[in-house]
């Protein structure tokens, strides 16, 4: 029996949990998948006898051996830290566009998260992805303006996929069991709805301006504007974005236009 090793976030899947996830995929022939973090197999094993191809990326190294090990005709075991994987290179010759899913590791789920978010955008790699996150990342990924959790991970995401929350898993659904609750949530990449200008500007406004969430946008902006050579009362009329609001209330339509008029 290989030990569990925490530093790779292992947390298991119980059998009833595996069929609710499988089930909620859909997956047909047709489908090609790349998971994230396969393990011992447990969502691997039933989603190669449904999908037409699953590609895994394992970090931990006796894991991948003993999933190589089975032998699964469609499944190709890559051995690797997913967030330094080439992507492209070794996605090239797959079937695409292709399906994410992955039960992630907490520690790393947000940069696991924008991986994805710039795969998608950058080369149309992906069409959805169904991720296991903790249940606080999965609340502020679905999260609308005015609410609590509204912030860099909603507008990040929601610029480029729509997203939508399928389940709820308590600690019991793993072995070990996590401290927290977890949360599935499904991804769907297309295209901008908004032209936000400079992309790498937008996501300097938005996090220059959510990390002074309590401020009122024009005392928020002011030290992102300044940054970028610009004031935040100029910003703000040539947006026409109303200052005394309080950031988590602003729609993405008016973060793309502060955005645009750095420009
Ligand atoms: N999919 C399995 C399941 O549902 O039972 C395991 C899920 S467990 C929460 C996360 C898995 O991701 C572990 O197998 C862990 O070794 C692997 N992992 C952790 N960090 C990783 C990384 N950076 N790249 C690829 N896999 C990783």
């Amino acid at each position: 029996m290989i030990q569990t090793r925490r530093r790779f976030g292992q947390h298991f899947l119980e059998a009833a949990w595996v069929t609710k996830i499988i089930n909620s995929l859909g997956a047909t022939a047709n489908d090609t998948f790349l998971e994230i973090g396969p393990g011992r197999g447990a969502l691997t094993r039933p989603l190669a006898a449904r999908a037409g191809r699953v590609i895994a990326v394992e970090i931990d190294r006796d894991l991948a051996g003993l999933l190589t090990e089975q032998r699964i005709t469609n499944v190709r075991v890559v051995e690797g830290d997913f967030l330094e994987v080439d992507l492209a290179a070794t996605l090239r010759d797959e079937p695409h566009p292709i399906r994410v899913v992955g039960n992630l590791p907490y520690n790393v789920s947000s940069p696991i998260l924008f991986a994805l978010l710039r795969a998608a955008d950058e080369g149309r790699l992906f069409s959805d992805a169904t991720l296991m996150l903790q249940k606080e990342v999965a609340d502020r990924l679905v999260a609308t303006p005015g609410s609590k959790d509204y912030g860099v991970l909603a507008i990040q995401v929601t610029l480029l996929a729509d997203v939508e929350r399928l389940l709820t898993l308590p600690p019991g659904a793993f072995r070990p069991p996590p401290k927290v609750t977890s949360g599935v949530v499904r991804l769907r990449f297309r295209p901008p709805h908004v032209d936000v200008g400079d992309p790498r500007i937008f996501e300097r406004i938005v996090r220059g301006i959510f990390l002074q969430r309590r401020k009122t946008v024009s005392n928020a902006l002011r030290s992102v504007a300044d940054s970028l050579g610009r004031s935040a009362p100029e910003l703000l009329e040539r947006a026409r974005v109303d200052g005394t609001l309080r950031p988590e209330a602003l729609s993405l339509e008016e973060i793309a236009r502060l955005s645009r008029a750095v420009l």
